[in-house]
């Protein structure tokens, strides 16, 4: 199938979060399994940076019109990698900046039409390059293609059969504007309705994509399930029930040639289930890269990388910080987003400097370091849809504690001593007594040095390469072209 990925991240080129690890490796799995499949992103700063000389424009100028204004868009070559085309979005006065949203985990005012345009661009520069079956879309920042190509694209002899799929990472985060954007994006008013985009009184991008893609996705069973409750819909719950039958939930793959403890290239040793002897010198150099290292081996360290917003649960941990100092555990911590969180972070390292330490930032290889460093790995989230650093976590031999949710529950199963069998430590009420106590039970199975291993090795057997969720999404796309047709 001819196939275009509309995103606005993909490694390598620009990644805040997980949506760009996806966007990054199902094309490439879609190629190997002889797809036809184009990628458009952004062209951000930080894209533009990785590009050697001068871009190379397949496409000059589009004319993208607003309200009262056109904008002159160019679409540049980003190159065939792994038999995946990649394409990007060239509006220097909208992409050109430091960020990719905004500062500090926020927004830009213009956003709404920072990620229009990038919608219209990547339709305008389809018919130019070439009209897919299938344009898969990836949350709100690209939600609008469905919507123009249903309203005001309807009509074009090249787009009628071009179906849509639309994969929701995070419904937590909606695209939400004030009710005049339907005008701005010159998108007629009675898509402005509560059937379609409207949701109390908001031009919602999201909404959009879930009324008008033909099939929807996301990236875990539970999540598929949870979101269509009002707990965990975020408003959305009943749009989505009513679209139950079109909604399938596909776990989100690794990708292995990147997160892989016997190739990884950011380690200091290498190890695999076979010959697990160089897990401890990474052991030794995360510590000392963290200043840590006078933490004794018989003390585990928990490793956290995140993104730090609400929706990772690090409330719940910021409860627990002066009780943990009491327990023999060392804890690592990498991340960036709300500035609240980021000094829960730096308060917790500053009160009890000599067993928790504390980056704040983005840091690639660093994360690879705490990945194969760490003895365990916590994800407290409030919600997870999907959840990568679990998966990364099993296959790097770092034990998983986590909260029974989205993903998470899907992927981690509770580690049985007495069974020897399980693959992490799970808890479920979103509380913080639950929470220690998941802790201390990881912390007693850790003196167990052969159950330890065990574990361990439980973990490194699971596999969630992209093979099985690649042929799940060949099959949604067949469903969505059946629709369209
Ligand atoms: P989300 O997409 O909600 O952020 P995921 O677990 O699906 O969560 O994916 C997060 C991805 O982003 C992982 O690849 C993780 O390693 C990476 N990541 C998050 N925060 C950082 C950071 N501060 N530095 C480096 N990588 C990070």
């Amino acid at each position: 199938m001819r196939v275009v990925f509309a995103a606005s991240e993909c490694t390598p080129f620009a990644k805040t979060g997980g949506l760009a690890d996806v966007v990054g490796a199902l094309p490439r799995e879609l190629a190997k399994l002889g797809h036809e499949v184009s990628v458009y992103i952004p062209f951000y700063s930080r894209v533009r940076k990785q590009i050697e000389g001068e871009p190379k424009y397949v496409i000059r100028s589009l004319t993208i019109p607003f309200r009262y204004y056109n904008r002159f868009v160019g679409v540049v070559d980003g190159g065939r990698h792994d038999n995946v085309q990649y394409y990007f979005i060239d509006a220097p006065e909208l992409f050109d900046r430091r960020e990719l949203y905004g500062p500090s985990g926020g927004e830009y005012t213009d956003n709404a039409e920072r990620f229009a345009l990038f919608c219209r661009a990547v339709i305008e520069s389809a018919k130019l390059i070439g009209v897919p079956q299938v344009f898969h879309v990836h949350d709100w920042q690209a939600a609008l293609i469905p919507v123009y190509l249903k309203t005001v694209y309807a009509a074009d002899p090249l787009l009628r059969g071009a179906a849509t799929v639309m994969t929701i990472h995070n419904a937590g985060y909606q695209g939400k504007f004030p009710p005049n954007t339907t005008e701005q994006l010159l998108l007629p008013w009675d898509v402005f309705t509560m059937d379609k985009l409207e949701m109390y009184d908001r031009f919602n991008f999201l909404k959009g994509g879930l009324v008008f893609s033909d099939m929807l996705t996301t990236v875990s069973r539970k999540y598929a399930e949870e979101i269509q409750t009002p707990e965990f819909g975020e408003h959305l719950d009943g749009v989505l029930k009513r679209r139950a039958a079109d909604l399938r939930g596909i776990l989100n793959g690794v990708d292995y040639s990147l997160w892989n403890p016997a190739t990884d290239g950011n380690l200091a040793a290498h190890y695999s289930p076979e010959s697990l002897a160089g897990k401890k010198d990474c052991r030794a150099d995360l510590l000392h890269a963290f200043g840590l290292e006078e933490i004794a081996d018989a003390t585990p360290v928990i490793g956290i990388i995140s993104r730090l917003a609400t929706q990772k649960g690090f409330d719940i941990v910021a409860k627990i910080t002066e009780e943990l100092a009491r327990r023999d555990v060392a804890i690592v911590a990498l991340g960036a987003g709300d500035p609240s969180y980021e000094n829960v972070f730096r308060n917790w390292a500053i009160r009890h400097a000599s067993s928790v330490a504390v980056r704040i930032g983005y840091d690639e290889a660093l994360s690879h370091k705490i990945e194969a460093g760490a003895d365990m790995f916590l994800m407290p989230s409030r919600y997870e849809p999907s959840g990568l650093n679990q998966m990364y976590s099993l296959k790097y031999g770092t034990v998983p504690i986590v909260r029974a949710t989205g993903g998470l529950d899907d992927t981690i199963e509770e580690w049985d001593a007495v069974a020897g069998k399980g693959t992490g430590f799970k808890f479920a009420g979103f509380d913080p007594n639950d929470l220690l106590a998941e802790i201390d039970r990881a912390i007693k199975a850790f003196g167990d040095k052969a159950g330890w291993t065990r574990l361990m090795l439980n973990g490194m057997a699971r596999d969630y390469s992209w093979t099985l969720p690649a042929q799940q999404y060949v099959k949604v796309y067949e469903e969505a072209a059946q629709r369209r047709a």
